[in-house]
C-alpha cells in the first residue's frame, strides 16, 4: 500500500519539516498489521515527494467480510496492495504531528496552503472519488486500473489509481485522506467503537460538517453502525450552525445557542456603529452570511487559518455568483492570528467568535498583540464557552470540553482575568455578558466580552 505526497512549494524539501521525517533517511515503524516505511523518492528544492509505504501480512489483514467459500481468501487477498483503513491507521500513527497541523520548525508553513499532489496508486473505490474529494477543493483524477493489462477486453478492475491536486494546508490534506480512505474502501479492518466517533469528529474539524456527502462519510466511516452514525451526525449538525459540538442542552431551545450568539454579535456590532468589520476565525462563514444580508455593514472581511473553511465559506456565501455591488462588500483572507498581518489594520470592529479556545495558551499573547495591539479595531467582540456551564450538558464527561479542538475552556473568572489583562495592556475598556439562558449557579453557556478602545 502506497501513498505519496508531493509539493512544489519552494524549497520543497521543507516537506521534511512538516512531516517530521528527514528527506535523507528511510524510517520504519511497526504498526498494527505490518511495517510502515517513510522515504523520499525525490527531494530537491523544486520538487519533493514523501512516500508512506505500508507492508502488511495478508493473513494479519483479513478482509472484514468473507461470506464465500474461497478458503484461501485469508491468505490470498488484496489487502497488501489496495489502500484501506490500514493505511489510514498507519498515517495516523506515523504522521501524527503533521495531521495535527503542528510544526516546531516551520509553524508558518504548516498553517499555509501549499501546492500538493497526493497519489494512491491502488485504491478500491466504492462510488465516485470526486464526490468525496471534490468539495474539499481537490482536483480529482481517478484512473480505473484494468483487470489485466494484457486482456483489455476484460475491462476495469474495482481499483483506481487516485491523484489529488490542490493548494491546501498539509494537515487538511492528510486529514481528508485519513478519513476518506476507509470511506472509499468501505471496509474497516478493526472493530468500530465509540472512540471512532471522536476520531471522526476530530479529523473532520473544519470540513466535515459542511461536506455535502457527510451522511455517507459518517455512515461508512463508522462501519454502518446506526447508533454511532446518528451520534456523529447530530454532533456535526450542531457544528453546522455552531462552532461547538455539544452546545445543545437536553431541553433544546427553539433558537439554537449558535443562532443566538450570532444575533447578539450582530446587535453589538450595530450598537457600536461599526461599518467595516472583521470576522476573525470565521470558519465556514455562518456569521458572514448574516453580516452580508445587513446593509449597515459596508465592508466585511472573513479571515481564517484554514483554507478548507474559507473555501466552504466562499461556497456558502456563493461568492462567485454574488452581484458585483455585494461582492465588493465582502472579502475572505487566509491568515494565522498568531502572526502580525497588516491587512487586518484600520477596521471599526473585529469579532473573535468561539476562536480563542482553539489557540494554544502559549500563543494567546501573540494573538492578543496582533489583534488588539497591531490591528487595533475600535471594538473587539470575543465569545468563548463558559466552562462552568458544562455540567449542564449531560453528554459531556467530567472535565470534558465541548469540542475536540478546544485547547482550554475558561470559567468566568479566568475569562474575566484574561479580558482585564488584555484591556489594560492595549488600552481598551471591557464589559462582559452571558449569551444564553443565565443559570443562577453556573451562568450562561457562552460568555462574551465587548472591548472598546
Ligand atoms: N467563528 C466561527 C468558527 C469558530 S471555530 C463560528 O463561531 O462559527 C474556530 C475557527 O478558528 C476555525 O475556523 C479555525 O480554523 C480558526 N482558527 C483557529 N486558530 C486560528 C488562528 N491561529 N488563526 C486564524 N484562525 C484560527
Amino acid at each position: 500500500m502506497l501513498l505519496t505526497i508531493t509539493t512544489t512549494h519552494h524549497p520543497a524539501t521543507d516537506l521534511g519539516y512538516l512531516l517530521v521525517k528527514h528527506p535523507d533517511r528511510l524510517q520504519s515503524f511497526e504498526v498494527s498489521g505490518g511495517t510502515a516505511h517513510v522515504f523520499y523518492p525525490e527531494a530537491t528544492p523544486q520538487r519533493c515527494t514523501a512516500a508512506l509505504l505500508l507492508d502488511v501480512d495478508p493473513g494479519a489483514a483479513r478482509p472484514a467480510k468473507q461470506p464465500d467459500t474461497f478458503t484461501l481468501r485469508q491468505h490470498v487477498n488484496d489487502r497488501p496492495y489496495a489502500a484501506s483503513s490500514l493505511l489510514s491507521a498507519a498515517l495516523g500513527r506515523v504522521l501524527r504531528t503533521a495531521l495535527r497541523g503542528e510544526s516546531r520548525d516551520r509553524p508558518e508553513l504548516a498553517a499555509a496552503p501549499i501546492p500538493l499532489e497526493l497519489r494512491i496508486p491502488a485504491l478500491r473505490c466504492k462510488g465516485d472519488a470526486e464526490t468525496f474529494f471534490g468539495p474539499l477543493g481537490w482536483t480529482v483524477e481517478a484512473a480505473p486500473i484494468p483487470l489485466d493489462p494484457t486482456r483489455p477486453e476484460w475491462g476495469a478492475s474495482r481499483y483506481v489509481d487516485l491523484t489529488l491536486r490542490g493548494t491546501l494546508r498539509l494537515a487538511d490534506a492528510l486529514n481528508h485522506v485519513y478519513v476518506l480512505l476507509p470511506v472509499l474502501d468501505d471496509a474497516k479492518h478493526y472493530w468500530v467503537s465509540t472512540d471512532e466517533v471522536e476520531k471522526l469528529l476530530r479529523a473532520g474539524t473544519g470540513w466535515l460538517a459542511e461536506h455535502p456527502a457527510k451522511a455517507v462519510i459518517a455512515r461508512r466511516y463508522l462501519a454502518h453502525r446506526t447508533a454511532l452514525t446518528n451520534e456523529a451526525l447530530s454532533r456535526l449538525s450542531d457544528v453546522d450552525t455552531d462552532a461547538d459540538s455539544v452546545d445543545q442542552p437536553a431541553a433544546a431551545r427553539p433558537e439554537s445557542l449558535a443562532a443566538l450568539r450570532r444575533a447578539t454579535v450582530v446587535r453589538q456590532l450595530a450598537e457600536a456603529g461599526a461599518q467595516r468589520v472583521l470576522d476573525l476565525g470565521c470558519g465556514p462563514g455562518a456569521l458572514l452570511g448574516e453580516l452580508i444580508r445587513d446593509r449597515r455593514f459596508t465592508e466585511i472581511v472573513g479571515a481564517d487559518v484554514s483554507t478548507v473553511s474559507l473555501d466552504m465559506a466562499a461556497r456558502r456565501l456563493r461568492l462567485d455568483r454574488l452581484p458585483d455591488r455585494q461582492k465588493e462588500r465582502i472579502r475572505l483572507l487566509q491568515t494565522a492570528l498568531t502572526y502580525r498581518d497588516d491587512r487586518l489594520c484600520g477596521y471599526d470592529a473585529a469579532v473573535l467568535m468561539e476562536v480563542v479556545e482553539h489557540v494554544d495558551p502559549p500563543r494567546l499573547p501573540a494573538l492578543a498583540a496582533n489583534v488588539f495591539g497591531h490591528a487595533a479595531p475600535k471594538t473587539v467582540l470575543v465569545t468563548t464557552p463558559n466552562a462552568e456551564y458544562n455540567v449542564r450538558y449531560p453528554g459531556l464527561g467530567h472535565g470534558g470540553m465541548r469540542h475536540h479542538d478546544h485547547r482550554f475552556e475558561w470559567d468566568r473568572a479566568q475569562f474575566g482575568a484574561w479580558c482585564d489583562e488584555v484591556a489594560a495592556r492595549y488600552g481598551y475598556t471591557v464589559t462582559r455578558h452571558g449569551i444564553g439562558e443565565e443559570d443562577p449557579e453556573v451562568g450562561a453557556s457562552t460568555q462574551m466580552a465587548v472591548f472598546k478602545q
